[in-house]
């Protein structure tokens, strides 16, 4: 039986790269990223408004984001069409979408 030699972590420099960028490449690169992420945000918030959303702790119906905007009433706050209880968010759904956006 023999036992592997236990080597120390190499000390090879991590190769470090320099851009020479130009002012204009960079916001390009910027701009780039920033509608990337826009569209990512975009792709979030379409599968929030499609999903349901919003819950009715009382009858357990669930509705999506655009079906409670118009059930909001004058305190702004959602409620169930049958019930008129206050309708609380689906807080499984909102994980997931945060964990979406995490990546
Ligand atoms: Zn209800």
């Amino acid at each position: 039986m023999s036992r592997n030699e236990i080597r120390p972590p190499s000390n090879r420099p991590t190769p470090k790269t320099y851009f020479s960028i130009s002012p204009i490449a960079f916001v390009e690169t910027a701009k780039l990223r920033l509608a990337m992420m826009q569209k990512h945000l975009q792709d979030v918030m379409k599968a929030e408004l499609k999903a349901p959303d919003l819950v009715c702790t009382y009858c357990k119906q669930t509705y999506t984001t655009l079906e409670a905007l118009a059930l909001q009433n004058a305190q702004g706050m959602f409620e169930c069409k049958d019930c008129r209880v206050e309708l609380t968010r689906n807080d499984s759904k909102k994980d997931s979408a945060q964990k979406d956006l995490a990546k």
